[in-house]
């Protein structure tokens, strides 16, 4: 977060994120759907970026480690039988 406050804006943001209700919610949905895109331009393997800690895979999977446990469970999806 240091080298790219953009993760550390996306921390607040999935802080906020709550489960409105409704018939499900799918924290691995909204991961793969609306975080992982934005995670994977700021670091990992696929992001371009010149800083070799940034460029590094376990900095992907850092960021999904700090990230994804910010969302809320998943509930009433395809997940949940897991
Ligand atoms: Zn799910």
């Amino acid at each position: 977060m240091e080298r790219e406050p953009a993760l550390a804006d996306l921390q607040v943001e999935l802080s906020g994120v709550r489960d409105e209700g409704g018939h499900s919610f799918c924290a691995n949905k909204y991961w793969y759907v609306r975080v992982a895109p934005r995670v994977a331009e700021l670091v990992g393997a696929q992001c371009g970026r010149d800083d070799p800690l940034l460029r590094a895979p376990e900095a992907y999977t850092l960021a999904y480690e700090v990230l994804y446990r910010l969302l809320p469970n998943c509930r009433n999806c395809v997940c949940v039988p897991w």
